[in-house]
C-alpha cells in the first residue's frame, strides 16, 4: 500500500505561511512594505493585543483596481516582478508574491483598495484563504488592509506566541525599522487605541532619531556621508562613549530595506580599532545604497537578510568611510561617562621592573597648541591639569599604555625595530601550549624585535628583545606574553594578531596605577598623550582622558543653569 499522498492546497498554504508569517510583527512588516512599495506618503498602523486580535494598515499609495484586489491574496501573485531576469535587479521591498497569500490563509482578512482611476474602491473578505465577501466601497485612493484573529486556524502556531510584551516589542521594533528607513514617509502607530507615535512626513532622519534612540546615544552621534561611483553611505554612528555590549541600536538600511548584516557591523566595529572595548558595539543608523544588481535580497522568505556581491570592495569602502569620519571627531570622554568606570589594571610586576628602564617620551611629535599648567597627581592614579576648555583628568596607566602602544606600532610598521641584543642570550623552557602560541605569533614577535629560536626539546633561545624590554626578566615577559595570548581568542587575521600583541606589550610596559610620578614626568606624560594619534583611549578601548568643560563646572556650582 503506498503511503505517499499529495497535500491539499489548504495544508500547503498553511505550512508555507509559517515561513513568512512567523508572528503578528511579521504581518505588520509585510503590510508596511506593501504600502511603501505602493508609493504611500502616509501610513497608519493600528494593532490590538500585540497584533493578535487585529492589525490594520491604511495607506495613501497607488491603490489597486478591482481585479487586483481579488487577485492579491492568491498564491504567488505580485505586480513587482514578472521575468526571471527581474530577480537580478529587485527595486521594491516585496517581490515574492507570498505575503498576502500567507496572511490570508492563517487569519480573517479584509482588503479595501481604490486605484486613482476607479470611481470607487473594491472590497474582499477572506477567511482562512476562502473568499467570503466581495463588493465595492466608497474610499479615497489608497489601500486599507485589516487582519483579524491571526493563527485562529493554526493551533500549533499559537503555541509559539511569546508573552504579550515580547510580541508587542517585536511589532514595535518592526514598525520603528521602517520609520527610520523612510523618514520621508509619515507613519503612525496605535496600539490598543493608544497613539504610540505619529510621525509627520519629510522632517528628516534626525527628528526620528530623537524619537527612537535614547538621549545618551543621540548626544553622541556623528554624521557620516560619503560615496564613490558604486556605493553611498549616509547616516549616523555613535562615538565610542555610547557603545554598549548589545548590538540592539544598530540599524542598517540597504537600498531602503532594513536588514541584519554581520559583515557591515563587524567592519564598522573594526574601523574603530582600539577606541572600543572588545565587547562594545557602537550604535548606528546607516543608509547604504548601491546598484540593485549587486545585492541579492532573495536569500530568505522574510527578506531581512541580504548578500553583497562585492563584499571585499564594500568592506573597504565602509572601513575607510568610518575611519575618515572618526578622524574629524573629538572623541574625548566627558564626565557623564564616569558612571560604572572601574580600573581593571592589575599586575604591577612589569611596572616595578620597567619603571626606570622605559623611556616614556619618544612618540613622534604632533602639532601642539595646548599649554598645560601644573599637573597634579591624585592618589598616584590620576593626573589633573587645566586646559583652555576646562579641567583635564588623565588615567596615568591608560595614558602611558596608549603612548607605548603607538611607539610599538611605529616600530612595527616601519620595521625599524630597535632591538637590544642579549648577552648572553636567555634560554627559556616552554610548555606545549606556550610553544603552540609562540609558533602562531613568531612572525609578529620577530617584526617587533624579538629573536627567538628553538634550542632543544622545549628550550628556546632569546637573543634579541625590543629595545624597551632590554635588561628585563626576559623569561618572565615572554612566558607571560605567551600565556596571555593563549588565553585570549587568537584572531585569524595577522593584523589583529599584531595589534593584540602590541597592546599586551604596551600594557605590560606601562606605568601602573599606584606609582608616583615626578612633576616633570607628569607633564611629559600629558604632553606625550596629546601627541598620540588616538589620545582618547588606551589600546583596550578604556578612556585615557576625561575632560570637564568649564561650562559643566559652572553648572555644578550653579553659576549658570
Ligand atoms: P509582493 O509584495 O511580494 O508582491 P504581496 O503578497 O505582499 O506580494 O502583495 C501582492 C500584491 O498585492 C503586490 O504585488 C501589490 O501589487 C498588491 N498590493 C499589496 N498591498 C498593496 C498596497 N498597500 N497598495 C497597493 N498594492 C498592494
Ligand atoms: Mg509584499
Amino acid at each position: 500500500m503506498p503511503k505517499i499522498i499529495t497535500l491539499s492546497a489548504d495544508i500547503i498554504a498553511k505550512t508555507a505561511a509559517g515561513e513568512v508569517v512567523e508572528r503578528a510583527a511579521s504581518v505588520v512588516k509585510e503590510l508596511i512594505e506593501n504600502s511603501i512599495d505602493a508609493g504611500a506618503s502616509d501610513i497608519q498602523v493600528e494593532a490590538e493585543a500585540s497584533g493578535y486580535n487585529k492589525i490594520s494598515v491604511t495607506d495613501n499609495g497607488t491603490g489597486m483596481d478591482k481585479e487586483d484586489v481579488f487577485a492579491c491574496f492568491k498564491p504567488h501573485t505580485t505586480s513587482k516582478i514578472s521575468t526571471e531576469n527581474d530577480l537580478t535587479c529587485i527595486k521594491t521591498l516585496g517581490f515574492r508574491g507570498e505575503a498576502l497569500n500567507s496572511i490570508a490563509s492563517v487569519s480573517k482578512l479584509i482588503i479595501k483598495s481604490r486605484h486613482a482611476n476607479s470611481p470607487v474602491g473594491a472590497l474582499a473578505e477572506v477567511e482562512g484563504g476562502k473568499v467570503i465577501k466581495t463588493g465595492t466601497v466608497g474610499m479615497p485612493t489608497g489601500t486599507y488592509i485589516e487582519v483579524r484573529d491571526l493563527f485562529y486556524n493554526v493551533p500549533a502556531r499559537k503555541k509559539f506566541i511569546k508573552t504579550a510584551l515580547t510580541e508587542y516589542r517585536s511589532l514595535l521594533d518592526n514598525t520603528i525599522n521602517y520609520a527610520l528607513a523612510h523618514p520621508d514617509i509619515g507613519l503612525s502607530l496605535k496600539h490598543n487605541r493608544k497613539i504610540i507615535f505619529d510621525l509627520p512626513k519629510n522632517r528628516g532622519i534626525s527628528e526620528r532619531l530623537q524619537v527612537f534612540l535614547d538621549a545618551n546615544i543621540t548626544d553622541k552621534l556623528f554624521p557620516i556621508k560619503t560615496e564613490d561611483s558604486y556605493f553611498k553611505l549616509t547616516g549616523y554612528i555613535s562615538k565610542p562613549q555610547a557603545a554598549t555590549e548589545s548590538s540592539r541600536n544598530q540599524y542598517l538600511f540597504v537600498n531602503g530595506r532594513p536588514v541584519k548584516n554581520l559583515l557591515v557591523a563587524s567592519v564598522i566595529k573594526n574601523a574603530f580599532g582600539t577606541l572600543l572595548e572588545p565587547r562594545a558595539h557602537p550604535p548606528f543608523v546607516l543608509f547604504l545604497n548601491m546598484p540593485f544588481e549587486v545585492v541579492d535580497v532573495n536569500i530568505h522568505p522574510r527578506k531581512n537578510e541580504v548578500a553583497f556581491f562585492n563584499e571585499h570592495e564594500l568592506s573597504q569602502f565602509i572601513d575607510q568611510a568610518v575611519k575618515a569620519a572618526l578622524k574629524h571627531e573629538d572623541l574625548t570622554y566627558t564626565t557623564d561617562f564616569l558612571d560604572g568606570y572601574t580600573d581593571k589594571s592589575s599586575d604591577t610586576y612589569m611596572f616595578r621592573v620597567l619603571k626606570d628602564g622605559v623611556n616614556i617620551w619618544e612618540a613622534a611629535p604632533k602639532e601642539q597648541n595646548e599649554e598645560f599648567g601644573e599637573v597634579l597627581q591624585i592618589h598616584n592614579l590620576y593626573l589633573v591639569t587645566q586646559t583652555k576648555r576646562g579641567l583635564l583628568l588623565i588615567d596615568q596607566h591608560a595614558a602611558h599604555e596608549r603612548i607605548l602602544y603607538e611607539q610599538f606600532m611605529e616600530a612595527f610598521k616601519e620595521k625599524n625595530k630597535e632591538s637590544a641584543f642579549l648577552d648572553p642570550p636567555s634560554i627559556i623552557n616552554l610548555n606545549l601550549t606556550e610553544i603552540g602560541v609562540l609558533n602562531q605569533y613568531i612572525e609578529i614577535l620577530t617584526e617587533l624585535g624579538f629573536d627567538i629560536e628553538r634550542f632543544g626539546d622545549n628550550a628556546y633561545k632569546v637573543s634579541c628583545v625590543p629595545y624597551l624590554l632590554k635588561e628585563q626578566n626576559v623569561e618572565r615577559i615572554v612566558k607571560e606574553m605567551l600565556s596571555e595570548l593563549a588565553e585570549g581568542k587568537s584572531p585569524r587575521d595577522i593584523n589583529k594578531k599584531s595589534l593584540q600583541t602590541l597592546s599586551f606589550l604596551a600594557c605590560r610596559s606601562a606605568i601602573k596605577a599606584g606609582d608616583f610620578l615626578t612633576p616633570e614626568e607628569r607633564l611629559n606624560l600629558v604632553k606625550k598623550l596629546m601627541e598620540t594619534k588616538t589620545e582618547y583611549t588606551c589600546p583596550h578601548g578604556r578612556p585615557a582622558k576625561i575632560e570637564v568643560p568649564l561650562r559643566d563646572l559652572a553648572r555644578v556650582f550653579k553659576r549658570i543653569r
